[in-house]
């Protein structure tokens, strides 16, 4: 027994000096910046989480990272597109010009401890649920691995750092696209914290969302409700409406509704009520007619209620283009860094949490697997992203930071950013993304592939901000 221990291990250690040895010298150095500022890393992505500030609010989280940026000589153009949290750092001169994304912003009411039952660390307050302290770290960790490898003169062109607002409610990036800060952009990296590690070939889904508001007149609900025209009632109406016509669209079609004022006491007839709407699609273009019927159905809603209604855009997102030569790259580099190990202290950490939400008890799953062909319609959540790589060739990476299984945007995604899981994921995406930038910065030819790829994609569409005109929607105070 111990001998074939004996000999796993000389395997293993074996394995691993082979596997370090394809590292090519440029991308040790990657890693041994990413490893020299790993203290510091941590230290920001824990202050983000712990604060966990949410969309158009994250003040402290954003300056953290501007802060950290310009301590390490990146020049930082703060407030930009109207938003006072969003900010571009910039190092280096000349083409090409590759950006990263850093979101940051946290999800309300999912406050949890770094632990792995379920035990808000603030109750009531919000949460990483999506692990954006995570991805604005990790994004930071890989511009400044690309910045320092300029400096010593092994690759030539421009970085450049997006701080990226409220992606979980408003969509900031919308408003960064239309301020045209992509416009001198060869290609853009991303990636996202997830349960498992791929170089994403998939896209995501298109959205709208809108508010609808009813205006009445308030009566004595019992007294004189003749006097009364009931805004609840065209709200109800509305969803009533909008629960039918589920039948009679595509099976790729979402709709969402959140009822945000339905009437204050039982004795009013209400005068007013308003809901935020969601039309969702796995392309833009499926996703309009359905958007224009949802909004003709407030006026039914309306007339049948006899009051009178109000329709505004709140923000509207674009489906992921792919770009599958970038993939491509990121995959090669995947490979070279191979799966995450994790400590026996880790997987029982991910293993109670399986256990607490109800899935199979398997631990993390890191393994590197094969590019996946991409889904004509796939299924999922949307992204800002999406605007993003419809006005520049877009490479996206999903690494693990929590078990498999997790629900995500619960507090058991908060549980594992605020830990040693989410930080060897945050670390490893650093890695990922330095080592497929720096392949971009070394072969021109590469980026031009990937840049063919993302105008053949994009074909004759124009793109159009789906946003209302004028500042993006900054909360007072
Ligand atoms: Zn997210």
């Amino acid at each position: 027994m111990i001998k074939k221990t004996l000999f796993l291990v000389v395997l293993l250690i074996g394995f691993m000096v082979t596997a370090q040895k394809k590292l090519p010298k440029n991308k040790v150095l990657i890693e041994e910046s990413v490893a020299n500022h790993k203290i510091d890393l941590i230290k920001i992505s824990d202050e983000i989480w712990s604060m966990a500030e949410t969309a158009f609010e994250e003040s402290e989280s954003s300056k953290l990272l501007a802060d950290y940026a310009e301590k390490n000589g990146f020049k930082v153009d703060r407030g930009v597109a109207g938003i006072p949290t969003a900010f571009v750092a910039t190092y280096g001169s000349g083409k090409p010009v590759i950006s990263i994304l850093g979101e940051f912003d946290a999800l309300p009411g999912i406050s949890q401890k770094a632990s792995p039952t379920k035990d808000p660390l603030n109750a009531g307050a919000a949460g990483h649920g999506c692990g954006h302290n995570l991805f604005g770290t990790a994004s930071l960790g890989a511009a400044i691995a690309i910045k320092e490898l300029m400096e010593q003169g092994k690759i030539k062109g421009t970085i450049k750092f997006l701080g990226t607002p409220s992606e979980e409610k408003y969509f900031g990036k919308i408003w960064m696209v239309r301020a045209g800060l992509w416009d001198d952009v060869d290609v853009n990296i991303s990636w996202h914290p997830s349960a498992d590690i791929k170089a994403d070939t998939q896209s995501s889904l298109a959205l709208v969302d809108f508010k609808i508001e009813f205006f009445g007149q308030a009566a004595h609900a019992s007294a004189d409700p003749w006097n009364g025209r009931s805004a609840s009632d065209a709200l109800e109406l509305y969803t009533t409406g909008i629960n039918y016509y589920r039948e009679h669209v595509k099976p790729t079609v979402r709709m969402h509704y959140h009822i945000q004022d339905g009437g204050q006491v039982v004795n009013v007839v209400p005068d007013y009520a308003r809901l935020w709407m969601r039309v969702r699609d796995t392309k833009r273009s499926g996703l309009m007619p359905v958007y224009e019927r949802t909004v003709e159905m407030a006026k039914g809603a309306a007339i049948l209620a006899n009051v009178d209604y109000k329709v505004s855009l709140i923000s509207g997102i674009y489906e992921l283009l792919v770009n599958r030569a970038g993939e491509e790259v990121m995959q090669n580099n995947l490979e070279l860094l191979g799966p995450i190990s994790y400590t026996a202290e880790e997987t029982a950490f991910g293993k109670k949490i399986q256990e607490e939400t109800g899935k199979e008890q398997v631990g993390m799953d890191s393994a590197i697997k094969p590019l996946e062909a991409t889904k004509d319609h796939p299924g999922g959540g949307s992204t800002d992203v999406g605007d993003v790589s419809w006005n520049v060739a877009n490479i996206n990476l999903g690494v693990t930071t929590a078990p498999k299984g997790t629900p995500w945007h619960s507090w058991a995604v908060v549980a594992c950013g605020g830990m040693s899981i989410g930080h060897k994921g945050m670390l490893y995406a650093s890695n990922a993304m330095a080592m497929t930038m720096y392949d971009l910065f070394k072969d021109a030819k590469l980026v031009t592939k990937i840049k063919d790829e993302y105008k053949e994609r994009k074909g004759q569409e124009v793109y159009k901000a789906n946003i209302p005109d004028g500042p993006p929607p900054i909360p007072k105070n």
